[in-house]
């Protein structure tokens, strides 16, 4: 583990923006996924399927993200296909075809994610963000950084594909404006729970930290056990209760439970 991160971080460093993928030397890992997700299986046609779902490329994923060794969970590329798995199948009633959207959003988020992304690039980052979406362009794309791969355990990696692919759907940031500034006072803020998208062409409702709380809203109450555990399901309420607490102009006036309950905090 420690020599394929300190590899990858290393290239990162000389590199500096390489315009491809280049693992081998990137910087700043924390590592502190904890080993769940023992249902992960890497099969070629699974790889495949998704491979061409998400429009992954070779030289996005190259030079030790992991195109060379797709099932090496301690590579970008097999840490991502982690998250699309629990996005894929963790409902109890999964879809089973992709533009199937019926029923809630842990079980259609993964097909959401396919449909919206217009590819998928591993960067090495700045470190400072750990995701990013440009839309509405002639080269549309998300690049997800370093501290996606290893500052984020799986569930937070979920999470954050489904804020990303909404910003992917044109909804950009509404929040931290005004008078009401958010407490994370981040532009990474929306402006309500159930109204956070902006910008040219934009969809109404939901913004990005919106579905991403949905999302991880729903893994707690139902994930099936298969691609959920006590600890996982801890983590999708931390990381919804830190974006419901921080995230919004407007407070939610709400937390979760692990278990999916609703707490009204104000
Ligand atoms: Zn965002």
């Amino acid at each position: 583990m420690k020599s394929t991160i300190s590899a990858i971080l290393a290239s990162c460093l000389l590199l500096g923006v390489a315009s491809e993928a280049r693992a081998d030397t990137c910087d700043t890992v924390r590592g502190t996924d904890p080993g769940v997700m023992t249902s992960f299986w890497c099969t070629q046609p699974w790889i495949d399927f998704y491979w061409d779902a998400y429009d992954f490329d070779k030289g996005d994923w190259d030079d030790g993200f992991g195109w060379e060794a797709a099932c090496d969970r301690r590579r970008p590329l097999a840490r991502t296909f982690q998250a699309i798995q629990l996005l894929n199948y963790a409902s109890p009633n999964e879809a089973l075809k992709t533009n199937d959207f019926n029923g809630n959003i842990l079980r259609w988020g993964g097909n959401y994610t396919i449909r919206e992304f217009d590819e998928l690039d591993a960067r090495c980052g700045d470190g400072s963000k750990r995701a990013y979406t440009t839309w509405g362009g002639f080269d549309d794309y998300t690049e997800l950084y370093i501290p996606f791969f290893y500052n984020e355990n799986v569930v937070e990696r979920a999470g954050t594909l489904i804020h990303e692919a909404r910003h992917a759907d044109w909804c950009g940031h509404s929040g931290n404006d005004g008078s009401n500034k958010c407490p994370a006072k981040s532009a990474s803020c929306d402006e309500k729970y159930l109204d956070g998208c902006s910008g040219i062409g934009s969809p109404s409702g939901r913004g990005a930290a919106g579905y991403q709380v949905l999302w991880l809203w729903w893994y707690a109450f139902e994930a099936d056990a298969q691609h959920s555990s006590s600890t996982m399901k801890a983590f999708a309420r931390d990381e919804a209760n830190r974006i419901l607490n921080t995230m919004f102009d407007v407070n939610p006036c709400f937390n979760i439970t692990s278990n999916g309950s609703k707490i009204i905090t104000c």
